[in-house]
């Protein structure tokens, strides 16, 4: 856990989130300013600055984030109506909290390109 981190406050349950899943390695909860009417945030448990640091670290956890946020996508019933993962890295990416993280977006038209 990293000090003055937000998403590893919300793993360890020091601040409460709407947790739709929580395993070993992964916990997803509701974005607290959703974006779509899905809108999770699929995280590892240990704190990586980015999704880059989790590839370089343990790339099979890259795969369960990814795993994951599918698996969500089918439970919450937009896998057939469409949905976004989005992984916003660095400054330009638009990141805003520095522990890795997958957006879950879907049940709405979704436009391209982002802005
Ligand atoms: P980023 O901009 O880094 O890709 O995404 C960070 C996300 O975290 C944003 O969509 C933001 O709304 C969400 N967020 C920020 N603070 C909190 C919080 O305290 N609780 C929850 N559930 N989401 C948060
Ligand atoms: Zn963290």
């Amino acid at each position: 856990m990293a000090d003055d981190c937000l998403f590893c406050a919300i793993a360890s349950g020091a601040i409460p989130a709407d947790v739709v899943l929580d395993d070993d390695d992964v916990i997803a909860f509701r974005d607290i300013a959703p974006q779509a009417p899905v809108h999770l945030l699929i995280i590892p448990k240990h704190h990586h600055r980015n999704i880059c640091a989790v590839v370089a670290a343990d790339h099979a956890l890259a795969g369960r984030l990814m795993r994951t946020a599918t698996d969500l996508a089918i439970e919450l019933g937009v896998s057939e109506s469409g949905f976004r993962i989005v992984v916003n890295t660095g400054p330009d990416g638009g990141q805003s909290v520095d522990h890795a993280h997958l957006h879950l977006l879907g049940q709405r038209q979704l436009r391209w390109p982002p802005g």
